[in-house]
């Protein structure tokens, strides 16, 4: 008796090719607030809140799971230029300490609160692009929200 063995991912023979979605094009239109699939219609419907659907393309945009990465990657962004920043001033100048806390405080808030939304687009357009949880049409249903309430019931 013979029994055969498949190599390599399952999924590479067995399923058929998509359509490929160009990571950074796509990442560049989300970092823009615009619908990663056709760069016209908003990506946003709130401040850091997407929507539901594309009003232009119709694509849904819903199936993200952007969860804490975007704050993940802000702050790591946001370090990496006040950080420096910060060190060059401090060596070059040698600025008291209450200018170092007028100056550095305000603008690590404000580069935070720019960054947000270009972030949170990038990231939720790149989940589009690799066709990561709901945005790949093969994949199973989302799985319901959970409920906030059912631990105290
Ligand atoms: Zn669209």
């Amino acid at each position: 008796m013979n029994v055969e063995y498949k190599t390599g991912a399952p999924e590479a023979e067995d399923e058929p090719e998509k359509p490929k979605r160009p990571v950074m094009p796509a990442m560049l239109r989300g970092a823009a607030g615009k619908c990663p699939n056709c760069g016209q219609g908003s990506l946003f419907d709130g401040f850091l809140k997407t929507t539901h659907a594309c009003e232009v393309c119709g694509e849904e945009l819903h199936h993200h799971r952007a969860d804490d990465a975007p704050p993940y990657f802000n702050m790591t962004i946001v370090g990496h230029i006040i950080i420096p920043a910060l060190l060059i001033v401090e060596v070059m100048w040698r600025p008291a300490l209450w200018i170092h806390m007028a100056l550095w405080i305000p603008l690590t808030l404000l580069l935070t609160f720019v960054l947000m939304r270009p972030v949170k687009g990038a990231l939720v357009a790149l989940q589009w692009a690799l066709y990561m949880h709901g945005f790949d049409p093969d994949a199973a249903e989302d799985l319901p929200e959970p409920d906030p309430a059912a631990g105290m019931r």
